[in-house]
């Protein structure tokens, strides 16, 4: 017999969470369930949790048409993520109250511009930030001579909180007391046809009916849908990132600690935990499907840039674990939120890098939808949306040889000739201007999605081919 529910979400991170949340806060006499998927490999546990609205930002995100909308949703997530941990925590989740920035001698300049634009966009929305002095940061931070600090602020509006600890209790006895119930299984939708709702079936069979679905499954979500609502969404890829826990230098790193973001990846960071570890993050990969596991490639580039430029203390503390997730990436890098073509079925994900941050904004927006039939409407993130081309391929070649430069150098990679700094960017911009003449149907793709073209183009070009044809796109 099918178990009834108001609403059925798909998918136990920070956005499934969040939404239950909101949907439960909004009407506690709702029976809602959320199914817990797989139970490894999801972003959220594994993230930073640094809540950063202005540390994320870069020069190139500030250029684009939304980019004020999104950091007020950030700003607005980041003040209802404190309310939120206030509601079930003993008062030590957050572990970093303050966000220290530096910019240092490692990288290119793009990192020196996305330092300048976070910079600004602090001053114009008058944001509480001080300026350190990058010689005497004092807390902990103490890189090699070739990696030291050239400029350093504090965020004080940002912070840091334990993720780990944090989604053990959102998902230990703090959902029952919502009246949310946590179903530990993976979940799939069967549809009979596109007018009726569909229903949720467990990997045990058992059917469970509902009024509303909503599918938050990270970056499993696209795979869940019938082949004819998929092709309408925008592909979502897997933004494989992992991250050390290791035990603190003998000079603790109390502050989280970061750089800005750069290479198409979050910037290098350090993040105090609650159980007194400290957590060192920054590496993406994309790939076309999750992975449990990370590259030992992506684990050396961490720890050598972490020794380097963090702290080189860090080289005698103890390596205590990896943990690894999927961070779901559209392919035009923004969101996918809101109400789909199947009927009573929502779907919220694409949330890339900042998805945990922005999980309380998203939820909310979706328990108006699912409930009211309309949230505070995040037109851009509309689900069913045509292919956006935000680029010129002379413009989106440039880009991928400005970030592909500045990952040689974060890997200290140095030429012997140096004739060559000037010839690498040329040969580089050769060869990105000649894979993007070669695209499916000349669909020019995000830069950051580049290098993922050139590594997988079997697996990536029927995804592509598949929703430029839904929607008609010629070259
Ligand atoms: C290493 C790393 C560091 C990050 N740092 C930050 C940060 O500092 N700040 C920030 O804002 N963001 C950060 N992010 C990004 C952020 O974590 C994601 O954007 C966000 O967590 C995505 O949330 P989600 O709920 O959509 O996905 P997930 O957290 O992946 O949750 C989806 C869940 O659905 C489950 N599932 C899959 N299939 C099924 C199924 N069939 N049935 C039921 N369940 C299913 C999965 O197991 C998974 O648990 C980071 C990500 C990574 C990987």
């Amino acid at each position: 017999m099918a178990e009834n529910w108001d609403v059925v979400v798909i998918g136990a991170g920070a956005i499934g969470l969040m939404t239950a949340q909101a949907l439960a806060d909004r009407d506690p006499r709702l029976r809602i369930a959320v199914f817990t998927g797989p139970g490894s490999g999801g972003a959220s546990a594994s993230s930073g949790a640094m809540i950063a609205p202005f540390t994320e930002l870069t020069a190139a995100g500030l250029r684009e048409p939304d980019h004020a909308e999104r950091l007020q949703y950030a700003r607005r997530a980041a003040a209802l993520w404190r309310d939120h941990l206030a509601r079930f925590d003993d008062g030590d989740l957050i572990t970093s109250d303050g966000v220290v920035l530096i910019a240092n001698t490692v990288s290119t300049d793009l990192a020196d511009h996305n330092y300048r634009a976070i910079k600004s966009a602090l001053r114009a929305e008058t944001a509480d930030f001080e300026q350190l002095d990058p010689a005497e940061l004092g807390r902990g931070v103490s890189p090699a001579w070739h990696a030291r600090p050239t400029e350093a602020i504090l965020v004080h509006e940002e912070y840091a909180f334990d993720a780990r600890a944090a989604f053990a209790l959102m998902t230990g006895n703090w959902t029952s007391r919502c009246n949310i119930r946590l179903v530990q299984a993976c979940a799939k939708l069967r549809h009979e046809s596109p007018s009726s709702a569909p229903d949720v079936i467990d990997d045990t069979g058992q059917v469970h009916s509902a009024g509303a679905v909503v599918v938050a499954a990270g970056a499993w979500t696209r795979d869940l849908f019938p082949d004819d609502d998929r092709r309408l969404l925008p592909p979502v890829f897997s933004g494989v990132g992992m991250a050390l826990l290791v035990a603190q230098p003998a000079v603790p790193i109390p502050l989280a600690v970061r750089t800005p973001n750069e290479s198409f990846a979050c910037g290098l960071h350090a993040v105090p935990q609650r159980d007194g570890l400290l957590y060192l993050g920054e590496t993406s990969q994309l790939a076309v499907h999750p992975a449990l596991h990370a590259p030992l490639g992506a684990i050396e580039h961490l720890a050598r840039s972490s020794v380097r430029q963090l702290s080189t203390r860090l080289a005698e503390t103890r390596h205590l674990g990896t943990l690894t997730g999927n961070r779901p990436v559209s392919l035009d890098l923004d969101p996918v939120i809101g109400r789909t073509a199947l009927a009573n079925v929502h779907v919220a994900t694409g949330t890339g890098r900042e998805g945990l941050a922005l999980s309380p904004v998203i939820g909310e927006y979706l328990a108006g939808q699912v409930l009211a039939g309309h949230g505070n409407d995040i037109k851009l993130w509309d689900p069913q949306r045509p292919p956006q081309q935000a680029w010129t391929a002379e413009a989106a070649a440039a880009e991928v040889v400005r970030n592909t430069m500045c990952s040689f150098a974060e890997k200290e990679g140095k030429f012997a000739f140096a004739g060559w700094y000037e010839q690498a960017p040329r040969v580089l911009a050769a060869h990105a201007e000649q894979v993007y003449e070669n695209l499916p149907a000349g669909f020019v793709i995000e830069p950051a999605l580049c290098d993922l073209y050139l590594r997988d183009p079997e697996s990536m070009t029927p995804i592509l081919d598949e929703y430029l044809q839904a929607w008609g796109w010629h070259r």
